[in-house]
């Protein structure tokens, strides 16, 4: 007999309504072709949540403890070490029980007053909403818009940061991978861009797709607050957030106006565990934490990276041959800017959620959908967190099936151009 939770998991259905139905409906159903192969484990392919590792499932399995307990407190001060290790930097670090947008609104209201002047830089989609939560807390917000399919807009940016030489602008705000398009921007080179124009505002950057992923260097490229959150590059269940601040942000807290009892580092900042979470700790999360980072410092960080890099040529050059059918093509233009952790596909040809339903009932891979201005024009392959070559080959194995049965026109060959890519990036040596 199944259990309900079967029967809840839409991806099931075929499979739920042929077992309860007699053999003999059973049977035409496989004959007629379409019976899902959907059932095994689930492929979650979309730019987050993530897949959570099991060990770090197993680590949250346990009772609650004494929030004075030792073991609880060792894990918060380890963490928050760990966490500066990951950031790269020397600064202050915070967990907030929060999502991603959480600490956005932490960045800001840590180190700004009513009415001060901040900068986006946009790209995508995720600038914006940082940019719309500064304007709700008051702040004049200021943007300079940027292409869906490409980066921030340097040479406008350039010019403002000149022009603003009595740097009413108090920060400035950029996403080094905007997940919606599937961009990478250049945070050293808009940092240098600041340095040239000897711009004093802070410089804060959105981490949350590319921490863990890629290069993300906050002292070295002197970012002032870094934000990224527990359920993408980190292999964590949604719900944490992390920011670190460098000594410069620090200063700006003392004299910020719209600092509130919740995100406030002072309080985070004195020794007892509950104010460091103003409240309770999320015990069991920070557990699950504690797993997910020894299992990103055991591969390494730059290990990590490589990974990334390495998945997503796969993922690149399968598009790359789907492409050659005309019914898709690459978000971003430029292949250099393509994010490591998520490709956005655009779908001028077809109409993506078909064939993101087919991928999932009928071969159990859940492919993202388009957000932002490319809602319904475009599908996203996540390869960001815990993920190998298999499970991208197996992602870009169903999206190639889809792509068959919904008769879409494609180049064929894209799994193999997948393999073939994976078989560069290991090199000859590999064998030895
Ligand atoms: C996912 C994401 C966010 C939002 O994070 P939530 O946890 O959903 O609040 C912000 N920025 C980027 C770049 C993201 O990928």
């Amino acid at each position: 007999m199944l259990t309900s939770g079967w029967a809840q998991t839409e991806g099931f259905e075929m499979f739920t309504e042929t077992s309860f139905n007699s053999g003999n409906q059973v049977a035409s159903v496989r004959s007629a072709g379409t019976t899902p192969l959907a059932r095994g484990r689930e492929f979650l392919s979309i730019p987050g949540p993530t897949n959570v590792p099991e060990m770090v499932l197993q680590a949250m399995h346990r009772p609650a403890v004494d929030i004075y307990a030792e073991e609880l407190l060792d894990t918060i001060h380890q963490l928050l070490t760990d966490l500066k290790a990951v950031f790269r930097t020397e600064g202050s670090t915070y967990i907030y029980i929060a999502n991603g947008h959480g600490a956005w609104e932490a960045a800001l209201t840590n180190t700004l007053s009513r009415g001060d002047r901040i900068l986006v830089l946009e790209s995508g989609r995720f600038a914006k909403g940082w940019g719309e939560q500064g304007d709700l807390l008051g702040l004049t917000v200021e943007s300079i818009p940027g292409d869906w399919r490409g980066t921030v807009d340097m040479a406008a940016f350039e010019a403002r940061m000149k022009a603003d030489t009595t740097h009413e602008i108090k920060a400035v705000l950029v996403v080094q991978i905007d997940t919606a398009s599937g961009v990478v921007n250049d945070i050293p080179a808009i940092r240098a861009i600041m340095d040239a124009a000897r711009h004093p505002a802070l410089f804060m950057v959105d981490g949350i797709a590319s921490v863990g992923c890629m290069e993300f260097e906050m002292d070295r490229w002197s970012i002032d607050v870094a934000v990224t959150c527990s359920q993408k590059g980190l292999m964590m269940t949604p719900g944490l957030s992390f920011l670190a601040a460098s000594p410069k942000a620090k200063a700006a807290h003392l004299k910020a106006g719209l600092r509130t009892s919740y995100w406030d580092w002072s309080a985070r900042d004195l020794p007892e565990s509950y104010r460091k979470f103003c409240g309770t700790p999320p015990e069991h999360m920070l557990f699950g934490l504690r797993a997910s980072l020894a299992l990103l410092f055991e591969e390494g960080l730059e290990q990590a990276w490589a990974r990334h890099r390495g998945l997503a040529a796969a993922v690149h050059a399968a598009v790359d041959v789907w492409a050659q059918g005309g019914a898709m093509e690459f978000n971003i233009v430029a292949p250099a800017l393509r994010s490591p952790s998520v490709t956005t596909i655009l779908t001028p040809g077809f109409d993506p959620q078909k064939l993101r339903d087919f991928a999932r009932k009928n071969c159990g891979v859940v492919l993202g959908s388009g957000i932002g201005e490319l809602t319904g024009m475009a599908f996203r392959i996540a390869h960001m967190g815990y993920c190998n070559a298999p499970m991208v080959l197996g992602t870009l194995g169903a999206t190639e099936i889809a792509l068959n049965a919904l008769n879409i026109p494609h180049g064929s060959g894209g799994v193999q151009a997948a393999i073939a890519a994976l078989n560069q990036h290991f090199g000859p040596e590999a064998a030895r």
